[in-house]
């Protein structure tokens, strides 16, 4: 049994991958049409300054609004559209409805407004010469300041270097700041951080997870907060979900944090919750929302 133990000369023949490749062409071919339905919906999840709480940015997550299946996790859908090539499409639509909410925002809200939204950007759109011109007409179009967008890419997205490097240069050469998304997840080379323009640091929830424990995890989220301060970039520290991960976080010195303990993606987030009414007043309220 020791060939049936490593799965390996079953794999094309297993019926939970039949299964899982028949779901995969079927969601193909819908994706299509419900971009031209307008059944997708972008969603914002607040990224607070501590201390106090502030929404400092919000992070831009798609979501598919399925009429028979509900809503449908990006994680199901977006590697579909990224094989099938609609991810540009897609994507632009998520970039531009994104940058429009944003215009939006502080139109309305002025200096209430978040600093800028946060966009993922999947690496074959990066790979596309044409993004960062797409990019520049986006921000044409609505409006936006060039500096109130992020734009979210993987370590492994640009870890080839080539186009999508060149695409960060370009980016950046418009006043767009690039995070580096999961960092710690992909084929992180620390060296990754000298050829690449990078502006944030995205550390991954699995280092947030357990940063509370002593061990591996706890050391990992301490060394990524030093090499972040030490060359001058912005830490985020993604998925808090307890007051106590928020705590050892700040003591470490992040000082930006995302995650459900301070807001779950949503179509309307809330900019002043983080401050009850007239606390702006009181300078001596530190908010219950402070970690
Ligand atoms: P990501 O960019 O790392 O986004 C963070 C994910 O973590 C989001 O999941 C968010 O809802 C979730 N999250 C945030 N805080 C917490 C927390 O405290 N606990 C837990 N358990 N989860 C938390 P979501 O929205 O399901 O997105 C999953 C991934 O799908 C994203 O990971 C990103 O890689 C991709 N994605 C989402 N929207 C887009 C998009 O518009 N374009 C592209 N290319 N990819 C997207
Ligand atoms: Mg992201
Ligand atoms: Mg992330
Ligand atoms: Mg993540």
């Amino acid at each position: 049994h020791a060939a049936k133990e490593t799965g390996e000369p079953y794999r094309h023949w297993s019926p939970a991958l039949d299964e899982r490749a028949g779901e995969h062409a079927r969601l193909g071919a819908e994706l299509q049409a419900a971009l031209q339905a307008g059944h997708f919906v972008v969603v914002y999840q607040p990224i607070v300054a501590l201390p106090g709480g502030r929404v400092a940015a919000v992070e831009a997550l798609v979501r598919w609004r399925h009429p028979q299946r509900g809503l449908i996790s990006p994680a199901q859908f977006i590697p579909v559209a990224e094989q099938s090539g609609l991810i540009v499409e897609l994507g632009a639509w998520i970039l531009r409805t994104a940058c429009e909410q944003m215009a939006g925002w502080r139109a309305e809200l002025g200096p209430a407004a978040p600093d800028r939204v946060s966009v993922n950007v999947s690496a074959r759109q990066l790979a596309r010469p044409q993004f960062p011109g797409a990019v520049a007409d986006i921000l044409r179009d609505t409006g936006l300041p060039p500096r109130c967008l992020t734009v979210e890419v993987t370590e492994t997205a640009v870890f080839g270097g080539g186009q999508a490097v060149q695409a960060l240069h370009q980016l950046r050469a418009l006043g767009v700041r690039i995070a580096l998304d999961d960092f710690g997840t992909g084929h992180s080379s620390l060296g990754l951080l000298q050829t690449v323009p990078v502006d944030v640091l995205k550390v991954d929830k699995s280092f947030v997870d357990r940063v509370t424990e002593a061990g591996r995890h706890a050391v990992i989220a301490r060394a990524l907060i030093q090499v972040s301060d030490g060359l001058g970039l912005t830490a985020v520290a993604e998925g808090v979900e307890t007051a106590e991960q928020a705590e050892a976080l700040y003591d470490l010195g992040y000082r930006l944090l995302q995650g459900y303990l301070y807001g779950r993606p949503s179509a309307a987030p809330d900019f002043g919750a983080a401050r009850p009414p007239g606390s702006d007043a009181d300078p001596s309220y530190a908010g219950h929302r402070t970690f």
